[in-house]
């Protein structure tokens, strides 16, 4: 199994620390808003990289924190007027919701900032102890002129690094790229108290105490979307190696943007969707598909278009499943399709390509199909194609859309022609009432005339 390993600029073969057991700290949101569907891509990319790992028989422990102390917070909670852990509390609740509503697996941890304030108070203590950090006027700065590794990660060179953008700026700083470990409160703002007076901790901070208390010094794999590689990432890299001299991740992992219209889609642009609103107008299914047909790093252009595409290839999964009565199949799984199951993994093994992996699921769906093929080599074709769209995280509904009757509109239509037939029939058009039948039977319904009337089902 390879991954591209920014931290190494290239495809490398995955060794977990130890053998059959992965630890994941994939970076999750900032609860200031509901999460849109750009935030949901990196959500999906690394469920899917957590449920593939547990297929292949390793154990995953998989932490995805909340940031819930931020400076967006707080202008956001003072704005509404609410104390922040009360504003907070209503989009964490949101966010496990719509996390739910995608088919997103919980982790097996998720610690909030606000939780761990005294271990980040230890680790900055430990930080300024081994020389690598510096107070400021009740601010606590990473002096990153201390750390000759900084800038590993993303490759970027301190002397590059000019105030602005997303770095703080403090004239009093040793170097620009300094950046804030401990941030003295201002009047009104929500703080704690500290050896540097009272104060909330930076955001680079909070993800690196946090990962370390629960997957240790040095875990397998660190993971977000591209945006946080710089400066979120090389600044969590930093204070763990000034804390512990070891890495923090060994492979560092990034999914591409969801772009509309050429820019990220992102919450400070205000261009974005809700993963909540785009629900109530896709299947959950059908967004899944629409990340999952592309590579996880490459960019992805938003596009109703292509969703649609998407809803259509997930329905095709149901309707081949259904056309081999799914649900009553009592054969059990041979190894019919076994070489599908291989050019699967040898897709997925290949830094995640679910693209390609997907493409064996199409080739499922068609031997499901296949009314030449016998009805048990079809039967198998189900299996497997249930088997690995599992693995990518499809079918966690299986039986009620299998279960699913017509929608409404559908049914009345039906109703509607057995209505024109009955009247064909009492004017004595027995052609016309005949053609109905024989063209509902095309369709997949059967009619049966009883004394209650004509009852129509679906062809068995
Ligand atoms: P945030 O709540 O902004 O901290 O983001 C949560 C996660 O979503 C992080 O892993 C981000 O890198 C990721 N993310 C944010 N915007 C996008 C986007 N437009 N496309 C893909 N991933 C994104
Ligand atoms: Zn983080």
């Amino acid at each position: 199994m390879q991954f591209y390993n920014q931290l190494k600029r290239q495809k490398q073969e995955f060794i977990p620390i130890t053998a059959g057991e992965v630890k994941i700290y994939a970076c999750g949101p900032t609860v200031y808003n509901y999460f849109h569907i750009g935030n949901a891509r990196a959500f999906i990319t690394f469920d899917v990289l957590r449920r593939y790992l547990e297929y292949r028989g390793h154990k995953v422990v998989y932490v995805q924190n909340i940031t819930d102390i931020d400076d967006k917070i707080i202008i956001r909670a003072q704005e509404e007027g609410m104390p922040f852990n009360e504003f907070t509390a209503k989009y964490i609740h949101a966010f496990q919701e719509d996390c739910a509503a995608l088919g997103i697996k919980p982790p097996s941890y998720q610690p909030r900032a606000s939780e761990v304030i005294s271990d980040i108070i230890d680790a900055i203590q430990l930080q300024i102890k081994k020389g690598y950090a510096y107070e400021l006027n009740g601010d606590v700065y990473f002096d990153t002129s201390a750390l000759p590794e900084y800038g590993m990660l993303s490759g970027k060179k301190t002397e590059d690094l000019l105030p602005g953008a997303r770095v703080e700026e403090n004239t009093l700083k040793k170097h620009p790229a300094d950046f804030a470990l401990w941030k003295r409160s201002k009047p009104g703002e929500p703080f704690w108290d500290s050896p540097w007076g009272q104060g909330r901790p930076g955001w680079h901070t909070e993800c690196v105490v946090m990962s370390r208390k629960y997957l240790g010094e040095t875990f397998d794999i660190h993971a977000g979307g591209i945006d946080l590689l710089f400066p979120h990432h090389e600044n969590e890299l930093a204070q763990a190696l000034a804390m512990s001299g070891k890495l923090l991740a060994n492979y560092w992992l990034y999914n591409g943007f969801l772009n509309i219209e050429g820019e990220k889609m992102s919450k400070s642009l205000d261009n974005f969707f809700t993963a909540r609103d785009i629900l109530h107008q896709y299947s959950a299914e059908a967004i899944r598909f629409f990340f999952l047909s592309k590579h996880y790093r490459s960019p992805i252009d938003f596009s109703r278009e292509i969703i649609d595409e998407s809803e259509r290839a997930v329905n095709n999964f149901y309707s081949a499943l259904k056309s081999v009565n799914y649900l009553k199949i009592v054969a059990q799984p041979n190894d019919s399709y076994a070489t599908q199951e291989e050019a699967f993994i040898q897709a997925m093994d290949d830094d995640m390509n679910t693209a390609k992996a997907i493409a064996v699921l199409f080739e499922l769906t068609h031997q499901c199909k296949n009314v030449n093929l016998p009805y048990s080599e079809r039967e198998q074709a189900a299996l497997m194609l249930v088997k690995l769209g599992e693995v990518l995280g499809f079918f966690q509904n299986l039986s009620d859309r299998l279960k699913e009757t017509l929608p409404e509109l559908s049914q009345e239509l039906i109703q509607l022609l057995i209505n024109y037939r009955e009247q064909a029939r009492r004017e004595k058009n027995w052609a016309l009432a005949d053609q109905i039948r024989e063209d509902l039977i095309s369709l997949g319904i059967e009619l049966r005339d009883t004394t209650e009337g004509c009852i129509w089902t679906f062809k068995s």
